[in-house]
């Protein structure tokens, strides 16, 4: 299914051009417009699913090995030393397109600056018990 109102529906069913790094029957994958490092990509489902919580178990499974290739082929030719993935679900998160996407971020040795960070927490073996317990006796109903 397509979102009519969905920017990167748009641009990854052609509706909006783009200029692709990769295209196949199922994902397209654009430069992000507002890059945190050179080289900053997008890898969009063709498919509109507004978040990991909804893309389909088959989509979901083609998307590592595509990042994976994507990621040899991007390190080669635009030099890199690493590369950060990173996918937000849901306002709180960071996301501000509402349609599943994961950030290719390249990384360069010589730049310094901290892109994907937090400051560690603490936590107790007690509270991680606790937690490890919530989700191991959490049960999902799915259809
Ligand atoms: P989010 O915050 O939802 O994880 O990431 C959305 C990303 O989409 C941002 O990094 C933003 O720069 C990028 N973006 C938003 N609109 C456009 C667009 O029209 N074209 C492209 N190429 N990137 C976009
Ligand atoms: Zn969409």
């Amino acid at each position: 299914m397509k979102d009519s109102n969905c920017i990167f529906c748009k641009i990854a069913n052609g509706e909006i051009p783009a200029n692709a790094l990769y295209e196949d029957e199922d994902f397209k994958i654009i430069l992000d417009r507002g890059p945190a490092t050179k080289g900053h990509a997008l890898l969009l489902p063709k498919e509109h699913y507004a978040n990991l919580y909804e893309i389909e178990d088959e989509t979901a499974a083609k998307v590592l090995p595509l990042a994976k290739k994507m990621a040899a082929k991007m390190t080669k030719a635009f030099g890199c030393d690493g590369f950060n993935l990173v996918q937000n679900n849901g306002e709180c998160a960071g996301q501000t397109v509402f349609h599943f996407h994961l950030h290719m971020i390249p990384r360069y040795a010589e730049e310094k600056e901290r892109i994907v960070c937090w400051t560690p927490g603490e936590i107790t073996e007690e509270e991680i018990d606790v937690l490890a317990e919530k989700v191991k006796h959490c049960t999902l109903i799915t259809s």
